[in-house]
């Protein structure tokens, strides 16, 4: 069985650069999805990018906040993080480490560097999920760089984080949207990803760039994806690292306030009152 459709192609629907902005106690990051410009590729939140060697963009950390509703991933590729949590669990990320945490009804957490200097750089992804299991029990796993799969092929390494490519599966799933992650490593030629009929998505170049289906994809820009089949990324001559993403829409409404993202004003308010009556404790 596949679920491909043979003799389509992804294109790209609109290229997007990221927002510079700031989050948690003031670390500096490029905000790609979940700006004015480009506020979810469905069912995708956010992406932020953290790239820094400057202490000072990255040192005050998120200390302990709250999260309902959705599923944060969190990819690092340089420096290190340390995660804990109001239900017990406690992780520290490292270069090619991932943590994937389903919130659903919620905790509260904190990311806080564990380095004084030095490069800081990953992504924070996050996905949406649907009414059915916003309210279920919180899920934390960290999944180290080497249980990750890697798929090498010529001029390319498939780094799959989620998702299946060339009969291999990703660590991480998700029953509903069944994401596809990837950081992929291109030097020359093309690599073909495998991504599903009916997933929406994008892919970030975060360097050198790439080609897709005949647009030029730059570093520090996300080509939102269109059209079905899989998704062919072609070498214009430099290395690039390309984070590629996708899932099944949820096309629910969608009401977002802050560190909650839920279907409903209701169900925000609700959120709220059940912060501060510590239910996230
Ligand atoms: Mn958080």
């Amino acid at each position: 069985m596949t679920t491909q459709t043979a003799n389509k192609t992804r294109t790209v629907a609109r290229l997007v650069r990221g927002l510079p902005t700031s989050d948690g106690a003031g670390v500096r990051l490029n905000r790609v999805i979940g700006t004015q410009a480009l506020p979810d590729v469905d069912p995708f939140l956010m992406l932020d990018e953290f790239r820094s060697d400057d202490p000072k963009a990255y040192i005050a950390g998120f200390p302990e906040h709250p999260h309902r509703g959705f599923e944060t991933i969190t990819y690092m590729l340089a420096g290190r993080m340390r995660h804990k949590d109001t239900r017990g669990n406690e992780g520290l990320l490292g270069p090619g480490d991932v943590q994937w945490m389903t919130t659903a009804r919620g905790l509260q957490h904190s990311e806080m560097p564990e380095q004084q200097d030095g490069l800081m750089q990953g992504f924070q992804l996050w996905l949406n999920l649907p009414a059915k299991e916003k309210m279920l029990d919180p899920v934390y796993k960290d999944i180290p760089a080497a249980t990750i799969p890697v798929i090498a092929g010529d001029g390319h390494t498939i780094k799959l984080i989620a998702g299946r490519q060339s009969g291999v599966t990703g660590p991480i799933a998700s029953p509903t949207t069944k994401p596809y992650v990837a950081d992929v490593v291109l030097t020359k030629g093309e690599v073909t990803l495998d991504i599903p009929d009916g997933h929406a998505g994008f892919a970030y170049v975060y360097d050198g760039a790439v080609d897709i289906a005949g647009t030029r994809v730059e570093r520090a820009q996300a080509a939102v994806l269109a059209g079905e089949g899989a998704l062919t990324l072609t070498a214009p001559g430099e290395e690039a690292r390309v984070l590629v993403v996708s899932g099944y829409p949820l096309k629910e409404p969608v009401v977002r306030h802050g560190p909650f993202v839920m279907n409903t004003v209701a169900e925000i308010h609700e959120a709220i009152r059940d912060y501060q009556r510590g239910l996230f404790d």
